[in-house]
């Protein structure tokens, strides 16, 4: 059994001044061939997939063709996307004849060219394969389902929780392709748009709202015939021509079944539209004297407006200068993408006094740049690490810069350590120490856990803010909840 295995994921924010090229994707690990089964054993769903892969009782002939994961940026450039759909659709024709085809997508990704990446690169690996055999895909949940994809795919299954856990999606795809490829069952796809949007306040799937819906999806699992349910909230920061919210609904051969469901599950989304818009942000000035008053650290500030996992470049200045224009007494971590003043911190070196203009620099809509004069603290020239099931991370150089109490992490690219413990720590920091620390996501606060005393969602503004009705949307379809007023929709 021979089965071809690719990874080309990245999630665009559209409203980001960044692009994304060959580099964005050679920063998280651009893999070929042989390399991405050493590198992704236990990494992404890719590293799910083989788990079960191994376990099937006859040795399954994998053909790793590329791996390319992005993170989250810039829309793609269309020579990147060109080569990355070249290497996969020329890796497939060397590997065929196929069993099947196993890929990793993103499912929020556009480019200069095609604003339905996922689509494309799905449309292309059709071309090669033929329509009769399986090309199964583990999808990340805030993908932009469209119709190119449903028609190109067998299976198009979404994490189950916010934070993902994407081996766990790679696993429930592997199983599901063997079962099918054993012939035990025979996957029916309906699906259904749903013309809402809404911030990232309530993605969590731990309470609120996103909790109930995504109950929901389990509950149905648990019905005989059903493979599986995907509901989809869109990330909102892709202005694409198909944008919006959808669902998915796998079944074994049974369309009704099918349907029903996936209209059922569209319209709990849909009733629940406002309790989505629910929010608890903090103006930054508030959010500074919230955590400085906390009685105990550790007190997280997402910095909501500049989530550098939802694609932003991470350079905002908007909680830097609260944090230094109230002079706060207790020491707050703060991380900074900002490659010049690393250089300047660098070449000064450790226990040098500098000023530096920071920030503000890739960004100049929502953010400037803010003058801090302070202490180079410590400074790495280099620095790789293992995240487990993120894979490994090269940190490239960085500094620690202290203005006063707060200690500002220097980095020169959006690197996953971004929002990880390991940035402070590998420059000689604390965690414990901390009374405050920014990080860059509205949602993947886990990686603190262990000292977390408080959240605050902090109402800063920039490229994946909250208030999505402030951007220029061109492309979405409208009407689309709540940019549009649409008071009947139903989904059956
Ligand atoms: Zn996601």
């Amino acid at each position: 059994m021979r089965i071809a295995v690719a990874e080309v994921a990245q999630e665009t924010d559209s409203f980001s001044p960044l692009v994304a090229d060959r580099s964005d994707f050679e920063a998280y690990g651009l893999y070929f061939g042989e390399e991405i089964l050493e590198r992704m054993r236990g990494v992404g769903p890719i590293g799910g997939f083989l788990e079960i892969a191994a376990l099937q009782p006859h040795p399954v002939d994998l053909r790793p063709i590329v791996r390319a994961w992005g993170s989250a940026g810039g829309t793609i450039t269309a020579e990147t996307l060109d080569f990355l759909t070249g290497r996969l659709v020329a890796g497939l024709k060397q590997s065929l004849p196929l069993d099947a085809v196993f890929l990793s997508l993103h499912g929020a990704a556009a480019s200069e060219k095609e604003d339905d990446v996922e689509g494309h690169v799905l449309q292309a690996v059709r071309e090669v394969v033929g329509r009769d055999i399986p090309v199964v895909v583990a999808f990340d949940h805030h993908a932009n389902i469209t119709r190119r994809m449903v028609e190109c795919a067998n299976l198009l299954i979404g994490h189950e929780t916010q934070p993902h856990d994407p081996p766990a999606t790679g696993r429930k795809v592997a199983r599901l392709l063997f079962r099918m490829l054993r012939g035990e069952i025979h996957p029916t796809v309906r699906w259904r748009k749903i013309p809402m949007i809404t911030p990232q306040d309530q993605f969590l799937t731990s309470a609120g709202p996103m909790k109930e819906w995504f109950d929901l999806a389990r509950q149905m699992e648990t019905r005989s015939g059903v493979l599986d349910v995907s509901p989809y909230p869109m990330q909102p920061w892709l202005d694409v021509a198909e944008g919006g919210w959808s669902v998915i609904v796998h079944t074994d051969n049974d369309a009704e079944l099918a349907d029903s469901l996936a209209a059922e599950i569209a319209d709990k989304a849909w009733s629940l539209r406002e309790q989505f818009w629910r929010s608890e942000r903090v103006a930054p000035a508030e959010a500074i004297r919230q955590a400085v008053a906390a009685e105990r650290g550790l007190i997280i500030l997402s910095d909501t407006g500049d989530s550098v996992y939802g694609g932003a470049p991470g350079d905002s200045t908007c909680i830097l200068k609260a944090l230094l224009d109230q002079q706060i007494p207790c020491p707050a971590f703060v991380p900074m993408i900002d490659s010049e003043a690393l250089q300047a911190a660098l070449a000064a070196g450790v226990g040098a006094r500098i000023t530096v203009d920071l920030g503000g620099k890739l960004d100049h809509v929502f953010s400037q740049p803010v003058r801090v004069t302070g202490n180079v603290a410590a400074v790495s020239r280099g620095f790789t690490v293992d995240l487990r099931d993120r894979g490994i991370c090269d940190l490239r150089q960085t500094a620690l810069l202290e203005v006063g109490e707060v200690r500002i992490a220097l980095l020169d690219h959006r690197s996953f350590a971004v929002n990880h413990p390991v940035l402070y720590t590998h420059l000689g920091l604390d965690i414990a120490d901390a009374k405050m620390v920014v990080v860059k996501t509205a949602s993947n606060f886990q990686f603190f856990s262990r000292w977390r005393s408080g959240l605050i969602r902090v109402d800063s503004p920039g490229t994946t803010q909250s208030d999505l009705t402030a951007f220029r949307w061109q492309r979405i379809p409208r009407p689309t909840y709540p940019l549009d007023a649409l008071a009947d929709w139903s989904a059956k």
